[in-house]
């Protein structure tokens, strides 16, 4: 069996790589092991976002009273919540599958390995192949805290498909997956507890906006214990004990349940990648080019398994541009504007370099700050909410890096990225005429 492109892994990066090189006529076949889709669509993305939107309708219903609706008493079932979840994941899922399908692509069920860069093995069939992409993502890290394998914590996937609402809830990590978690689990009424090592949540995203959502949650109910290490975990009759030290010095949490939620690691091992002796980069990932292409010609290395960006929309557009490399359109990766989105409610989204980045880097830079009540439609739809809009040019009005809180900052956020991308000035947003009432009007008024 000959492809002219053999790809390792069903995710975002390798369903995107296989949908482009099938559209364009080359002959390809994609080996999953588990679900088309990846981490993206079965535990990651899509199924944290459904349930986020169940407990955004929950939160919608419970202060209704602030837009003078009336909702006598509104009530929530995880069990159907889950279930919707799986259902939006399952829709999802087929589409992939019809689409590929439609390309020609043929989708080999099976845990794929590369024997070297021209062939793949899966179950007894050897499969040659003039490319090679390897998409074979990620996996969440467990930290080595001591006590950690006596206790039955959560990951991502046990906390997706948990259908009791828990008393109370230990969160060890407050990035985007933690703070997710934490704003789902805190709009059902559970008690949250985040444990961060930072001294703030969401590293990576703007401080300042970080530490307002922060504030928002803690108002919410939410304990935040930052700059705090967590240094053992056990179980108790009723749940764990997580015991933690900082700058007050030593204490502990007690909750029903344990979410780690402290990052998650490109895997490197278990599908033959030593067999190709690419070359790994300080941080031993595999080292690629603009062009996604590692050390050994013919074999592209896309998403998260590149340990770059780990985030589904840069796997997408990093596939695009291995198989465009492989018909030899012109194309490159670039990383100026990848967005970045937390969706809690309010959303927090950001791209291109934040103050802490520009700082480090020596850049001189301006911030332009304009309350998201600037915005008429933002006032009229979030009653009692704040926002924040965030630019940061240089000297001469080019675009740097732009952060928001307030909904929909997830939708805004593009606006930014392109401008960044095409290093535009804040001024050209004021060239397009945006409908009105919008939230994006605020990029006008900048
Ligand atoms: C809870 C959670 C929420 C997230 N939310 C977001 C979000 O809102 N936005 C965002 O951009 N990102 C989000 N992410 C990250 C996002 O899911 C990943 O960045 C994305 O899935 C990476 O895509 P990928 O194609 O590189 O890898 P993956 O999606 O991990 O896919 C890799 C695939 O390869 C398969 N595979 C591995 N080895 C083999 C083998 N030997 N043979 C055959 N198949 C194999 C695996 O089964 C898997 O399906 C989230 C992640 C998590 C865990």
């Amino acid at each position: 069996m000959k492809y002219q492109i053999a790809i390792i892994g069903g995710g975002p990066a390798g369903y995107t790589a296989a949908e482009v090189a099938g559209k364009a006529g080359l002959s390809v076949v994609l080996f999953e092991k588990r679900s088309l889709g990846g981490v993206c669509l079965n535990e990651g993305c899509i199924p944290t976002k459904t349930l986020l939107y169940s407990a955004k309708v929950y939160d919608y219903a419970k202060h209704a009273s602030k837009y003078a609706v009336t909702v006598p008493e509104a009530s929530f079932d995880l069990g159907k919540i889950v279930a919707r979840k799986s259902k939006v994941v399952r829709k999802l899922v087929l589409g992939i599958k019809a689409k590929l399908t439609a390309h020609q692509v043929n989708i080999v069920t099976g845990e794929a390995t590369v024997i070297d860069k021209n062939t793949v093995k899966c179950g007894e069939e050897i499969y040659e192949c003039e490319n090679l992409l390897l998409c074979t993502g990620s996996d969440t890290f467990i930290p080595p805290i001591p006590g950690v394998d006596g206790v039955d914590y959560w990951t991502h996937r046990d906390a997706l498909d948990n259908k009791e609402v828990p008393a109370s809830l230990a969160i060890v990590g407050g990035g985007v997956i933690g703070m997710e978690f934490a704003s789902f689990f805190n709009s059902l009424g559970v008690q949250v507890t985040v444990v961060e090592m930072m001294d703030e949540i969401l590293g990576g995203m703007d401080k300042e906006l970080s530490a307002m959502l922060r504030a928002e949650y803690a108002k919410k109910g939410i304990k935040f214990l930052l700059s705090t290490k967590v240094v053992g975990v056990a179980k108790e009759e009723n749940g764990v004990t997580v015991s933690y030290e900082n700058a007050e010095g030593a204490g502990s949490v007690s909750a029903e349940k344990l979410l780690m939620s402290v990052g998650r690691h490109p895997v490197m091992k278990g599908f033959g990648l030593e067999n190709l002796n690419l070359e790994l980069t300080e941080r031993k990932c595999v080292k690629v080019d603009e062009h996604m292409q590692s050390s050994v010609p013919g074999v592209y290395v896309c998403g998260d398994l590149n340990g770059v960006s780990l985030l589904a929309h840069t796997a997408v557009r990093e596939a695009e541009v291995a198989v465009h490399h492989i018909l030899g359109k012109e194309d490159a990766m670039s990383y100026r504007a990848i967005p970045g989105v937390v969706y809690t409610n309010p959303e927090i989204a950001g791209a291109g370099m934040s103050e802490e980045a520009l700082q480090a880097a020596g850049i001189t830079y301006h911030t332009i700050k304009l309350p998201m009540a600037y915005s008429g439609r933002f006032v009229a739809e979030n009653e009692g909410v704040n926002g924040v809009c965030k630019v940061l040019t240089a000297d001469d009005g080019t675009v740097l890096g732009a952060h928001m809180l307030g909904n929909p900052a997830s939708e805004l956020i593009v606006l930014a990225g392109m401008a960044i991308e095409d290093r535009k000035k804040v001024d050209d947003w004021k060239r397009y005429v945006f409908p009105h009432p919008t939230v994006g009007e605020i990029f006008r008024e900048l």
